[in-house]
C-alpha cells in the first residue's frame, strides 16, 4: 500500500490546534507530513507534487490522542461487565475466570482494542497488560501490537503472581531481550504491578528489577479497598518514587500521599469514566490540580467502556466541575468560575500522556520535527460539526468516535474518509469470536450469564411524608 507509506501527506485548510507550549491555534492551516515525520505546520504551504492531499476545511487536526492505562487483554470481553462493581472485575479476572486466558486470547483482545485505538484517534495507548501468565501470553500480546500500525507501550503485568515472582524469572529476562528495544517509540515498556501495603515490602524486589532494566513502573495506586497510603509510603521510603513513575487512579490517597507524588514528579493516570463507576474513588483531577500533580488520561479497560478519549475528557471535565460545585454548595457558596476548562483536558489526552510516558520530544503536539501522529475531526455529514467556535470546547463536549475521519500515526495513513486503511477487521471478529466461544465453554453458559448479570441489591424507598394525596405509587394512576 504505497499510498499509505511512502508519499508526503498534507492536511490542507483545516482548524490546527497544535498543542504546542503556546496552545497556539491556528485557523485555515495545513499539516506537512514526510516521512514519519512532521515537516511543516502553517498556511498555505507548498505541497510537493506526490503529496497525498486531505482536505481538512470544517475540521479540526490535532495531535493524535494518547491512553496511558488500558488493560487491552480484556477488550476480547467487550461491554461483559457493564453491570461490575471493583468487586465483580476483581473476582472475576483476578481469582475465578482471568486465568482461562490462552495467549491467543491476549492476541484476540489486544488486536481488537489496538484497532478501536488507532480508529478512535488515539494514536499511542499503554497496554496495561496484567495477564501475561506465561512468556508465551506476552509474545501474544506483542505479536497483536506490531500486527496494528499503531503507537504502544507494553507495561507487562500478571496477576496471577506476585511481581516478586515474575520480575525474578528467567521467562521475564528472556522476552524483553527477545521482544523489547530500548528507544523503540512504537513499542515502548514499563513494567505495571501494586503495591499492597504489606509492611515487608515484597514489591522491592521487582522495583530493583525496574531499575536494573530502566524502565518505568506503572501501578493502581490509591484504590479503594485494594491500594492506599501504605504503598505509597514504602515505595517513597524505599527510594522508588521517580519521575517516570505513573500511578493509575490515585483515587483514595491523604494529602500526604499526594505530597509524596507531586515531590517525586510522577504523574498520575485518570481513568474517570472507571472510578466513577467502578468504585476506586472520586475522579482525583480536582484534588491532582490543589497538589499540581501533572495529569493524563485513560479509560481503563473495555470490559466496562470503550477506548475512546473523547468519553474521558467529557467525564474528567464533568466530574471535575461537579466536585467544585459540590464542595461549594456545602458551604452555600456559589461558582461563578470554573478552574478546569475544556483546554486542559484535550491537553491532558495529548501532551499529558506525552510528558508522562517520557514520549513529549517524540508526538504529543503538531510542531515540525516531531513524529507524525495526526488526527482530522471532520463530519460534514454531522449537524454536530458546525459553527466550531469554541475549538477545545468542541473537541471535549461536542465531537465523538465517529467524527474522526482521518488519522496518521508515524507517518502512515491508518484511517482516511471514516474508514480504517489496511486493517482486517474480520479477522479480528474471527479471532474475538473463538475466544468468547471458548470462555463461554470453559466457564459453562450458567457461569458465564451470572458473571455478566450481579445481583442487584434491593431498594428502599425513602418514606414520603406526603401521603395526602391521591396518587396511587403501585398502579401508577390516581386513585379517582
Ligand atoms: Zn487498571
Amino acid at each position: 500500500m504505497s499510498d499509505a507509506t511512502d508519499r508526503p501527506i498534507l492536511f490542507r485548510n483545516g482548524l490546527v490546534l497544535t498543542m504546542d507550549d503556546a496552545h497556539t491555534i491556528l485557523p485555515n492551516a495545513d499539516v506537512l507530513v514526510i516521512g514519519d515525520r512532521i515537516a511543516e505546520v502553517g498556511p498555505r504551504l507548498a505541497a510537493p507534487d506526490d503529496a497525498v492531499e486531505i482536505d481538512a476545511t470544517d475540521g479540526i487536526v490535532m495531535p493524535g490522542m494518547i491512553d496511558t492505562h488500558r488493560h487491552m487483554w480484556q477488550t476480547a470481553m467487550r461491554g461483559y461487565g457493564a453491570d461490575w462493581t471493583l468487586t465483580q472485575y476483581f473476582v472475576w479476572y483476578y481469582l475465578e475466570s482471568g486465568k482461562l486466558f490462552r495467549p491467543e486470547d491476549i492476541y484476540a483482545g489486544n488486536m481488537l482494542s489496538a484497532i478501536e485505538s488507532i480508529d478512535a484517534g488515539v494514536t499511542t495507548t499503554v497496554d496495561w497488560s496484567h495477564g501475561l501468565q506465561t512468556p508465551q501470553h506476552a509474545d501474544a500480546a506483542v505479536d497483536a501490537l506490531q500486527a496494528v500500525p499503531g503507537r504502544f507501550v507494553l507495561a507487562y503485568g500478571n496477576i496471577q503472581q506476585g511481581p516478586w515472582e515474575w520480575s525474578a524469572s528467567d521467562g521475564f529476562r528472556d522476552f524483553v531481550n527477545r521482544r523489547i528495544t530500548p528507544g523503540d517509540d512504537m513499542l515502548g515498556f514499563q513494567m505495571a504491578f501494586d503495591v499492597t501495603g504489606d509492611p515487608a515490602f515484597p514489591e522491592k524486589a521487582a522495583f530493583q528489577v525496574a531499575r536494573e532494566l530502566g524502565v518505568p513502573v506503572t501501578t493502581h495506586a490509591g484504590v479503594w479497598g485494594a491500594t492506599n497510603d501504605d504503598g505509597i509510603r514504602l515505595m517513597h521510603e524505599n527510594g522508588f518514587m521517580t519521575p517516570q513513575n505513573i500511578y493509575v487512579h490515585a483515587a483514595t490517597l491523604t494529602h500526604d500521599s499526594y505530597h509524596r507524588i507531586a515531590a517525586t514528579g510522577g504523574s498520575v493516570s485518570v481513568s474517570t469514566e472507571s472510578e466513577q463507576s467502578a468504585g476506586q474513588g472520586y475522579p482525583s483531577s480536582y484534588t491532582l490540580r490543589e497538589h499540581g500533580i501533572p495529569v493524563s488520561l485513560s479509560m481503563d479497560t473495555s470490559v466496562w467502556w470503550s477506548g475512546d478519549l473523547f468519553t474521558a475528557m467529557r467525564t474528567t471535565l464533568g466530574a471535575d466541575r461537579s466536585r467544585e460545585h459540590d464542595l461549594a454548595h456545602r458551604d452555600s457558596q456559589t461558582i461563578t468560575q470554573l478552574h478546569l476548562r475544556a483546554e486542559h483536558v484535550v491537553d491532558w489526552a495529548t501532551r499529558g500522556g506525552s510528558k508522562a510516558l517520557g514520549l513529549d520530544d517524540k508526538v504529543g503536539s503538531l510542531q515540525a520535527g516531531k513524529k507524525a501522529d495526526v488526527v482530522l475531526i471532520k463530519n460534514d455529514d454531522s449537524p454536530v460539526m458546525f459553527p466550531i467556535l469554541n475549538p477545545y470546547g468542541h473537541v471535549a463536549f461536542q465531537a465523538q468516535r465517529g467524527d474522526v475521519d482521518t488519522v496518521v500515526i508515524n507517518g502512515r495513513l491508518v484511517k482516511r474518509d471514516h474508514k480504517l486503511v489496511g486493517i482486517d477487521l474480520g479477522a479480528a471478529r474471527r479471532n474475538v469470536d473463538a475466544t468468547v466461544e471458548y470462555l463461554i465453554g470453559a466457564m459453562g453458559r450458567e457461569a458465564w450469564d451470572k458473571g455478566m448479570y450481579p445481583d442487584i441489591p434491593e431498594t428502599k424507598i425513602q418514606e414520603n411524608p406526603y401521603t395526602y394525596t391521591d396518587w396511587d405509587a403501585g398502579s401508577a394512576q390516581w386513585k379517582r
